[in-house]
């Protein structure tokens, strides 16, 4: 069986942690399909040397020439993009299409990190004083390191690994254990494409990996996309130890629906968002806030719309939704269904009873109506393909109840009013907004990030964040005075 391990130093090793390792499944069918190597305090150490070791000579590099790496790169991963998206429906689930449109998505961040020339330029000011010029400088970190979550095995190290060498550091990433495949290839495509060994180390492992990360010296910067308890650890482990920290948690996203929005278009927006990659998506609507009298319209809308969707392996042609990702997580997303029922939901569609029989991890669309603020199925992140309707009464009650709500991270409303989807945008208390969109996920070329406990830290993943978070700003101010006489007050410009 194969064993997947790690990519230090421009080729695959195996670690040194003997013979710890976990099973990699085929969501589809449930088997055994690979492991995955636990690295040990010393292996993770060895990908930080490699990326420290390389660091000096890639930070020379011109930014034209890191660019130009990422031009090929992007080259290389379209060419073996049949490959690649197999690779992530194989351990992930998603059906073929979403794998694609996840490396599409991805590569968006290459292509906006290929403009590194002009993205690192400082600020630059003649005479703040008289024969005093200024000017900024903007300058890699070192070695940094990047902890993604299981539901995007590709796009979300994307977010991270493409800007940061870009700006000239070399980088650790500790992919999830779930599905660490496509990003071993994409080590490997990197160094095809001609990025120096040691630039771009894989990692893979568990706890002990990422706290060696984490604890390490020679870490400088740690970017972190997974739930909120971990997120919030890695927050303060990783501050704790002096490390520039952006660490993106879960969600519990709501769609706020108007009695006068095009319910066709929303009944069509809400079943890719909330059932696309089977729920396990952090942008994915879980909650709709139906207004005034409109959930009833919804229902008659969506019913049919469940009841047509096609559920199965997302190898085969024409399916809309893969299986989760475990059986752990299948049973926990069954037992939220369990706890919405015991708390009195509504449970109009339940997914179990769809493809009950496979052994897959296979749960289908669930819907439940009659949800109320108090119930852990309103509360909680679910994960799955679980859409919960809350009945409200009106706009102002919808607002208050996505402001209350612990996570941030995208919202949307479906409305005809420019005016109420204005205030929405000014009003509410969520990162990522969308007017009639239902996954406002910004484009690669603007910054990814949510609000209150679904991001810890300052700054956005990618865009201008992304450079920011990368690098640090130097200010430089010359002068080349024929003479100077001691001054013993503090300085001003003239
Ligand atoms: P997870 O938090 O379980 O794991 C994420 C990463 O952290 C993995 O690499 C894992 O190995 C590591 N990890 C897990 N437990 C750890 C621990 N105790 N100590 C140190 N490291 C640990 O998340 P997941 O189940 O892989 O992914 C699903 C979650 O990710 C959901 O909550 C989802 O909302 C979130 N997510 C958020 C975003 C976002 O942009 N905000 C994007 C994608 C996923």
């Amino acid at each position: 069986m194969r064993i997947y391990s790690h990519y230090i130093d421009g080729h695959e090793t195996d670690g040194s942690r003997a013979q710890a390792s976990l099973p990699i499944f085929n969501p589809a069918n449930g088997k055994e399909q690979a492991r995955v190597a636990l690295a040990s305090q010393a292996d993770t150490e060895r990908a930080i040397d490699s990326a420290k070791q390389a660091f000096d000579a890639w930070s020379k590099v011109s930014p034209l020439n890191r660019a130009r790496v990422l031009f090929r790169f992007k080259a290389l991963v379209e060419a073996h993009m049949d490959e690649l998206a197999e690779l992530i429906c194989l351990q992930h689930g998603k059906v073929l299409e979403d794998a694609r449109g996840e490396l599409v998505r991805g590569l968006e961040v290459v292509e906006f990190a290929c403009g590194i020339p002009h993205l690192l330029k400082g600020e630059h000011t003649e005479q703040v004083g008289t024969g005093v010029d200024a000017w900024s400088i903007n300058q890699p970190l070192g070695v940094v390191a990047g902890i993604s979550p299981f539901n995007f095995p590709v796009m979300v190290p994307m977010w991270m690994f493409p800007i940061a060498i870009a700006c000239g550091n070399t980088f650790v990433m500790k992919p999830s254990e779930k599905n660490p495949a496509p990003v071993l290839r994409i080590a490997e495509l990197l160094t095809q494409a001609g990025l120096p060994d040691g630039v771009f180390n894989v990692i893979n492992g568990d706890k002990l990996a990422v706290d060696t990360l984490l604890c390490h010296q020679d870490v400088q910067a740690i970017s972190f996309v997974g739930s909120t308890p971990v997120a919030e650890y890695i927050y303060s482990k990783a501050s704790a130890h002096g490390k520039r920290v952006q660490a993106l948690g879960g969600a519990k996203n709501h769609m706020l629906l108007m009695p006068d929005a095009d319910l066709e278009l929303a009944s069509n927006a809400l079943m890719g968002a909330a059932y696309g990659s089977a729920g396990e998506r952090c942008m994915a609507i879980s909650v709709v806030l139906a207004v005034a009298d409109v959930a009833d319209a919804l229902i008659e809308k969506l019913q049919p719309k469940i009841a047509a969707l096609k559920v199965g392996n997302g190898l085969e042609p024409g399916m809309e939704m893969g299986p989760l990702i475990s059986r752990a997580h299948l049973d926990k997303v069954c037992s939220y269904i369990d706890s919405g029922i015991q708390q009195g939901a509504v449970c109009l569609v339940d997914g179990r009873n769809t493809l009950a029989d496979s052994e897959g991890f296979f749960l289908g669309a669930t819907l439940f109506d009659g949800v109320t603020p108090e119930m852990q199925i309103y509360r909680e992140e679910i994960f799955g393909p679980v859409l919960c309707i809350v009945r409200v009464a009106d706009y102002d009650s919808a607002l208050a109840l996505i402001n209350q709500h612990e996570f941030g991270n995208g919202t949307a409303i479906f409305t005809q009013s420019g005016e109420l989807a204005r205030d929405f945008c000014h009003s509410v208390q969520v990162g990522m907004v969308g007017v009639n969109v239902p996954i406002p996920v910004p484009m690669a070329f603007h910054s990814f990030g949510g609000w209150k406990r679904s991001l810890f830290g300052p700054l956005h993943m990618h865009g201008p964040d992304g450079v920011r978070f990368y690098t640090r700003r130097k200010a430089v101010t010359a002068r080349w005075p024929k003479q100077l006489s001691a001054d013993f007050i503090m300085p001003t410009m003239k």
